[in-house]
Formats: structure tokens, sequence, C-alpha cells
């Protein structure tokens, strides 16, 4: 059978939330970074794709270019419907990409009509009468207004979007919402005959996502957060092209050694490491400072936490890491400079994860979002098949590659304190 939903996500993480969610509701998802040469093998079963881009931030030509390169492929694949994933914050400037991204998949999906909810209440993030709200706060009350890229400084979204598309945006508000699909469908049909091309859509609930997704189950193009993605298992269930697939979060075992390596300075990462020393895991740090001076600064750095690693690894999982305080922290980038202690920080990470790989670890977890993607970089994966839950948002997977290796990719602030110990006894 072929591909049912075809996403494409303007991140990592978000592709992987997405991914999350799908599985869940029982559709067998497979995440490809990046648009892939050829076909996936026949081998790989799978009811969705999620293609991962890097466009949130690029600039919106080079977004347009991506997403329709990704939207090729799915389409190349047979998928029946395809899914623009954003931020729930509807991360975006006046000049893109979401507006512009949207309409460049309407033109070369040749549809008219489009929704865009970026609404997920599980995490407080709720729109009413096309204002959003995170948590208690308007949008442009909450940190998102101070974001580095992608200030937010506008809560109503219907503004936002007009701003950033030709096309004419309106609002499906939530008297239509709680009026159910058939009042969805309605309004829609409405919408469109007044000239209308995008809804943004109210929801303040997970049953108001349903309503939303059964109304749009014939719309070629549905643009969101990973929200939408709820009823989207039902609806293709409902048509009797889903079968029911209980294994749908089950992975393949992938037996070998365990370790974890983190970049991840958050809050949450340092509770996790704290606990995991709490129970005894022998860990290492990694300072950024010695990472530079000489030539072999870093090698020399890389093979003193291997040194350190390969002879524990047999009695249970270690961990690597450069997570430190927010203040140890200044005085790195005071010292390298912020994007080199990143850079340098995230490839000598990469490189001690190629190592552990090289000597048996076949279960990984990565604390870090740009540390992740520095990893599975250098792992040279491609794609992930999507499996259990370990914390909202986070997933174990296992790479489609010819050794294929359990990966948690975490990023920074998810999970609960004692996420690393949970993450192993979800594995068999
Ligand atoms: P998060 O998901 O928490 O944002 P990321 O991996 O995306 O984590 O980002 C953390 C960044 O901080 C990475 O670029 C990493 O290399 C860098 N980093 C990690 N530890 C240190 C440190 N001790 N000093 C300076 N930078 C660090």
């Amino acid at each position: 059978m072929s591909i049912l939903l075809g996403c494409i996500a303007d991140d990592f993480t978000g592709a992987t939330d997405l991914a999350g969610m799908l599985v869940q509701g029982g559709m067998r998802t497979v995440q490809i970074i990046g648009v892939p040469d050829g076909p996936l093998p026949p081998s790989i079963d799978a009811d969705a794709v999620v293609i991962a881009l890097k466009s949130r931030t690029s600039p919106a030509q080079d977004a347009v270019t991506d997403s329709l390169a990704a939207l090729s492929w799915l389409r190349a694949a047979g998928c029946r419907q395809i899914y623009f994933k954003y931020c729930s914050t509807f991360d975006s400037t006046d000049q893109g990409n979401i507006g512009p991204v949207i309409d460049a998949l309407m033109k070369a999906l040749n549809t008219s009509f489009t929704i865009a909810c970026p609404a997920f209440p599980e995490n407080g993030r709720t729109i009413f009468k096309g204002y959003l709200f995170v948590g208690d706060m308007l949008l442009e009350e909450s940190g998102m207004r101070q974001h580095p890229l992608t200030p937010m400084t506008d809560s109503n979204l219907v503004r936002v979007l007009q701003r950033q598309t030709t096309s004419r945006v309106g609002l499906i508000d939530h008297l239509s919402i709680a009026a159910g699909a058939p009042a969805i469908r309605d309004r829609i049909e409405q919408m469109k005959i007044e000239g209308l091309r995008i809804a943004v859509v109210d929801a303040t609930s997970n049953d108001d996502l349903m309503q939303i997704s059964q109304a749009c189950a014939n719309l070629p193009l549905l643009t969101a957060g990973s929200g939408v993605a709820l009823g989207l298992p039902q609806n293709f269930r409902a048509q009797g092209l889903l079968a029911q697939h209980d294994a749908a979060t089950q992975l393949p075992p992938t037996p070998g050694l365990r370790a974890i390596v983190c970049g991840s300075c958050s809050q949450a990462t340092q509770a996790q490491l704290a606990d995991l020393a709490t129970k005894g895991v022998p860990s290492y740090a990694i300072d950024p400072l010695q990472l530079t001076g000489s030539t072999n600064a870093l090698n020399d750095a890389v093979a003193a936490a291997m040194a350190w690693a390969a002879p524990l690894l047999a009695q249970g999982p270690v961990a690597v890491y450069a997570t430190a305080s927010a203040s140890r922290v200044k005085v790195v980038q005071e010292a390298l400079g912020t994007e080199r202690a990143g850079r340098l920080v995230e490839t000598a990470l990469a490189s001690v994860a190629q190592q552990l790989v090289a000597l048996g670890v076949r279960q990984l977890i990565v604390a870090g979002g740009e540390t992740s993607g520095a990893v599975v970089t250098a792992l040279k994966i491609s794609s992930l098949r999507i499996g259990p839950q370990i914390d909202p948002g986070v997933p174990w997977t296992v790479s489609l590659n010819d050794t294929p290796i359990s990966l948690a990719l975490k990023s920074g602030n998810f999970g609960s304190i004692d996420f690393f110990s949970k993450a192993w006894s979800l594995l068999p």
C-alpha cells in the first residue's frame, strides 16, 4: 500500500514531535532528514512519512524551494494528503516562511483552500477568535516576544499570516468549531465562495482538534502544528485506508551497549543529569575550554573521554556531557565566542557518539536539539522509524541504516527528571 500522509516539517525536532503523534494514533511513521535522493526501500512499511527540513528561519525563497522538493518526493511516493508542519508558536516573520510556503504548496497542489492551525492544547497552545495563547498569556506577551530570530509581537494569527501571503486569510471561529465537523465543513464552503483561501482555525481542546481534522479529511493540504494530526489516523481508518496496526509503536530490537551524550545546557537536562548521578550511572564532563588551543586539542579531549568510557560500557550505560550551568556557559562563551563554543562542543560530542557506536553502542540517548542534529549527521543517519513515546515530544526511534541504532533525541527542555532511566526502561 502506498503512503497515506506526507508531511513537510520546517525543523528537525518538530518533525519528531509530529511523527510521534501519528505513531500514537496507529500510523507506522518514518522520519526522513532532508529530501531523499530516491524512494524508500520496498522493505520499509510506512503509512506516513515526515520529511524534516531546516527551513523555519532560512530565506523565504530557500524555504519554498526545499518545501516544493519535499512535496515532489511525497507525491511521487503516492501520498494522498499533504501536511505542512510548523511551530505551535507560529514562529515566522512578515517575510515568512509560513505564508510563502503555504502559497507555493497550494499552487503546486492546485488547491484553492487550506487551514492554518498551530494549536496544541496539551502543550498550552490554544487559539480563540484567531488569537494564539501560550499558556495563560497571549503569544505577544510570552517569551516568544524576545525570540532572537522570529520575535512574535502580534498574537492575531489572521493578521500575522495575512502579512506573509497574497492569499486572502479568514477565520473559522470557536462557534463553528463547537458546532462540530459538519458546521466546519459548511463554513469552509462559505469561505471559498467569499474568495478566502486560508482559514486560521480556533481550537482550545483536543476535541476541537478532532472535529477540525474530521472536517478537513478531504482537503489535499493541511497546515498546522502537530495538534491537528491527532485526528488524522481516524480519518484514514474511517475511509478504510488504514489497517489497525497495534504494532505501529513497536520498533525492532537493537541489541548492544548503551550510552548518553549531552550537549544541552537547559535546566531540565541539568536536573536529569543530576538524577542520573544519584542512580550511580558513570558520567564524564567535557570541558569546552580544552577543545581549543592546539591543533589536536579537540581530538585529544575526545580520546580522553573515550579512554574513560571504553572499559565502563560493558557494565551499563555511561554518559558523556558538556552540559554546564548558565554561569559556566557564560565564561566559556566569553572565552571562545558563543557560536564557536557551540560548534566545538557539537563537533566533539558528535565524534564521541561516532566512536561509541564503533565500540558497539546501539542504544543512544542524545540531549540537545543542535547536538542531536550534529550526532545524526556524524552517524550518517538519513531516516528514522518512530516508536513509543518516552515523554511528550520525545519518542524512541530506530535508524534505518545497515546497522540500526535505537536513538532518543531529546530537545533541551523536554522530559521529566527521570527521563534517562525511563527511556532505558522502555527498551527490551
Ligand atoms: P538545547 O536543545 O537545550 O537548546 P542544543 O544542543 O540545541 O540544546 O544547544 C546547546 C548548545 O550549547 C550547543 O551548540 C552546544 O554545543 C552548546 N554547549 C553545550 N555545552 C556547552 C558549554 N559547556 N559551554 C558552551 N556551550 C555549550
